[in-house]
C-alpha cells in the first residue's frame, strides 16, 4: 500500500528542518524549500531548480501541498467581499471570505468545520460540530487568500473602496480574523501552529498583530493563550453583560460562567499587556439599549479594552432583527462615559451570507 504523504502546509519551519535530517540531507536544503514556497509560492517540485535533485525526489515522494479546491465562490454586489466554499479531502466543506476595506485586505479563516458552541444567532452554530481543521487546512486558506492577491485569479473585478491602482500586481495578504467557521480556541493546538506558520519570519512574516483570533469564551483558551509568548489579538465575543442574558446567547457561558471568564480576561491583560476586543452583537430588544451599554460598561470598565458592536447579520435559524444605526451609536456614547472605546463593524457581504454569524456550509 501506498504511505500517505504529508501535507507541507502543516509543518512549520522547524517541523521541515527536522523532517530534512531524518532522511538524510541538511537543514540548509529545507530551509531553500520553505523560502520557496513561503513566501514564494512555488508548489511545482520542478521549478524548484536550487534543490540536489535527490533531495527534491525524497521531498516529492513524501510531501504534497494540500491546497484546497474552490467548490463556489461569489462576490457581494458592492464587490468589496468575496466568499470561497472550499472542498477538504474528506469531502467536508469550510467557507473563507476575503474582505476589502480601505487601504487593506483581511482574509476570515475558519478554524473548524462547524462548530460545537452553538451560539443561537450563528449560522455555523446551527450546523453543529463537524470537525477540527488541521494546521494545514488553516494555513491554505490564507494561502488562497494570497495567490488571488498576489494573482488576481478571479479577483480581478474585486471592487476597491479607495487608493490603489486595480493593476498593482504586488499586494499580498497582511491581516486574518479567525472568525470564520469554528471556535478556535477549541482546536487550540492545531490554530497555534498554523499561526506559527504564517507568522514565520522566513516565510509570510504575517505580523501577530495583524492576526485576530475571536473566542466565545473558552476560558482555559484564554489562559493558555496569556501564558503563551505570541502576539496575536485576542477578541472575545461577549453578547451578553449578565450571566443570565449571555448564556441565553451563548450556551458556553454555562460550562465557562461570566465571571471565570472576566477573571481569564484579566489575567490575559495583566499578563500580555494588551488589550481586549470585546464582541457584542446588537439585537434589537434583545441586548441593544441603554441600560445594557451601562452593564457592559460597568462589566468592563478599567480594563484595556475595546468594545465591538456588530448589528446581527440575519441567519435562517434565529429571528432576532439587527439594532439600527441610531441605536448603535447611542450604545457607543453610554460606552464612552465609562472610558470604553468602541467601534460599530462595517457591515460586509451579507447579501452573500458571508458577514459575521452567517458562514455554514451542508455537511
Ligand atoms: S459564533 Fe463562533 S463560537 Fe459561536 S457558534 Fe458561531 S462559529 Fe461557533
Amino acid at each position: 500500500m501506498a504511505h500517505a504523504l504529508r501535507n507541507f502546509y502543516d509543518l512549520t519551519r522547524s517541523d521541515l528542518l527536522a523532517l530534512a535530517v531524518r532522511w538524510g540531507f541538511s537543514p540548509v536544503h529545507a530551509a531553500r524549500l520553505w523560502s520557496y514556497v513561503y513566501p514564494g509560492g512555488l508548489e511545482n517540485w520542478s521549478e524548484m531548480t536550487e534543490l540536489p535533485a535527490r533531495f527534491r525526489m525524497k521531498a516529492e515522494g513524501e510531501l504534497h501541498f494540500g491546497r484546497l479546491p474552490v467548490a463556489t465562490g461569489r462576490q457581494s454586489t458592492d464587490g468589496f467581499t468575496h466568499k470561497y466554499l472550499l472542498s477538504l479531502a474528506d469531502d467536508r466543506r469550510i467557507e473563507t471570505v476575503l474582505m476589502r476595506y480601505t487601504g487593506r485586505v483581511t482574509a476570515c479563516i475558519s478554524s473548524q468545520a462547524g462548530c460545537a458552541m452553538g451560539c443561537v444567532f450563528c449560522a455555523t452554530g446551527q450546523m453543529g460540530f463537524v470537525r477540527h481543521l488541521t494546521p494545514g487546512e488553516i494555513v491554505a486558506q490564507a494561502i488562497h487568500v494570497d495567490t488571488i492577491l498576489r494573482t488576481r485569479d478571479g479577483a480581478g473585478a474585486l471592487a476597491r473602496p479607495t487608493g490603489r491602482s486595480p493593476h498593482d500586481r504586488h499586494e499580498r495578504l497582511r491581516n486574518i480574523v479567525l472568525m470564520g467557521m469554528g471556535e478556535p480556541l477549541h482546536n487550540y493546538d492545531s490554530v497555534m501552529t498554523a499561526v506559527d506558520i504564517l507568522c514565520d519570519p522566513a516565510g509570510l512574516a504575517l505580523g501577530g498583530r495583524k492576526i485576530t483570533l475571536s473566542t466565545v469564551g473558552v476560558v482555559p483558551g484564554i489562559v493558555r493563550l496569556a501564558d503563551e509568548a505570541r502576539t496575536v489579538n485576542l477578541a472575545v465575543s461577549l453578547h451578553g453583560a449578565t450571566q443570565e442574558e449571555r448564556a441565553a446567547l451563548v450556551p458556553v457561558a454555562k460550562k465557562w460562567p461570566l465571571d471565570d471568564l472576566m477573571d481569564a480576561c484579566r489575567y490575559y491583560i495583566r499578563k500580555r499587556e494588551r488589550r481586549i476586543f470585546y464582541e457584542w452583537t446588537l439585537i434589537e430588544g434583545k441586548n441593544d439599549s441603554e441600560e445594557n451599554a451601562r452593564a457592559v460598561g460597568r462589566l468592563l470598565q478599567g480594563q484595556f479594552a475595546q468594545v465591538n458592536l456588530i448589528p446581527l447579520n440575519p441567519t435562517a435559524g434565529f429571528s432576532g432583527v439587527p439594532a439600527g444605526r441610531e441605536t448603535a451609536r447611542r450604545f457607543q456614547q453610554v460606552l464612552a462615559e465609562h472610558g470604553l472605546p468602541s467601534t460599530v463593524r462595517q457591515r460586509r457581504g451579507i447579501d452573500i451570507a458571508a458577514g459575521c454569524g452567517q458562514l455554514a456550509t451542508a455537511r
